[in-house]
């Protein structure tokens, strides 16, 4: 049973606050493929991978008894592997809607059955217990060192605090890149290592250059990231949630004595009008289906100002006023066009 390597590959996008991961088989031809085509990456936002991560921490626990379990087992040599791969199988099923879970999952199945069975072929064929068994050291300490790898990367709260003020660390990473590039074509890919090291510092470096921080949304009650003038993460059921709330405000601010202000303008402009064109049904239908139109504008600028919590000012009173002209000068239009039908 010859087994096929994959590989995952990842690539951020701070523009878009997004991650792709391509996972493929190992060759230049599938990775082409595969990073080429519309719709072979899984693409998280920022938002996810950060809740994700969050997710994956908690039950750290979890994972660290596998980790222990394996490394237990590998020290003691081959026996009762099964057990131990079974317990990923219902690790990475337990967490199968969680990235970082099943990524784990997979190079802990990976190396260990690599290496299980490499020791076995050997045994094999060698019937040799001394090679055997020196082989099985060489085993044990790779997949000892790739168990304590994955720990430490998971473990280090260094590489999750994204705005880090803490003493100053130099990291020495070897970055693994895959270029790909042809007519409208250039891209670039991170090759994802084992135990995702490079991920973090790759990501935490677009947090930080993004200016964003990991705020609590009020809404969902999960992180994310955010400017100080964030009220909520990017979920749209937390958006609406939130300009729901915003519109309450508005309701309750200062502002709505300018919004009843217009209304009341229009209202005063609309008896004008009925008296001068003695109601006509047809002038007042034109007049009540346009009147509004003239109040959207400053309401679109009242919304922006209530966001921000600016005060009333020169440049929204000029807009209003200009709207109020606006408006005024349709109902004189509404008046001629009557009087001219009318010949008055
Ligand atoms: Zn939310």
């Amino acid at each position: 049973m010859t087994e096929i390597s994959t590989i995952t590959l990842y690539q951020i996008d701070r523009n878009r606050k997004s991650v792709a991961f391509v996972n493929c088989p190992d060759s230049d031809e599938d990775i082409q493929k595969s990073c080429t085509a519309s719709n072979t990456a899984m693409t998280y936002s920022f938002d996810e991978i950060l809740n994700q991560l969050e997710n994956f921490r908690d039950n750290f626990f979890e994972f660290e008894n596998l980790l222990d379990g394996m490394t237990e087992n590998i020290s003691k040599g081959r026996e009762d592997n099964d057990t131990v791969l079974n317990a990923v199988e219902n690790f990475r099923t337990a967490h199968s809607d969680n990235l970082f879970a099943v990524y784990y999952s997979k190079i802990l199945l990976k190396y260990y059955s690599q290496g299980r069975q490499k020791i076995n072929t050997l045994l094999g064929t060698l019937r040799n217990a001394t090679t055997g068994n020196h082989y099985t050291q060489q085993q044990k300490d790779s997949l000892t060192e790739i168990l304590s790898e994955i720990r430490n990367a998971v473990n280090d709260e260094w590489n999750f605090d994204f705005n880090t003020k803490k003493d100053t660390h130099l990291i020495r990473r070897t970055s693994n890149l895959i270029i790909i590039r042809g007519e409208n074509l250039n891209q670039v890919w991170n090759i994802a290592d084992d135990s995702l090291l490079n991920f973090y510092l790759d990501f935490s470096y677009a947090v930080k250059r993004l200016g964003v921080s990991v705020l609590r949304c009020p809404y969902c009650n999960k992180h994310y990231l955010g400017t100080e003038t964030s009220s909520c993460c990017e979920k749209s059921e937390c958006k609406s949630a939130c300009a729901k709330s915003k519109r309450h405000a508005y309701e309750n601010q200062t502002y709505v004595h300018e919004r009843k202000a217009f209304k009341g303008y229009i209202r005063t402009k609309r008896n004008f009008l009925k008296n001068a064109v003695h109601g006509d049904s047809e002038t007042m239908q034109k007049f009540n289906g346009k009147a509004d139109s003239f109040y959207a504008p400053v309401d679109e600028l009242l919304v922006e100002y209530m966001d921000e919590n600016k005060p009333i000012d020169k440049n929204f009173t000029d807009l209003y006023q200009q709207q109020e002209k606006k408006l005024l000068a349709f109902m004189h239009q509404l008046i001629a066009d009557w009087k001219e039908k009318h010949n008055i």
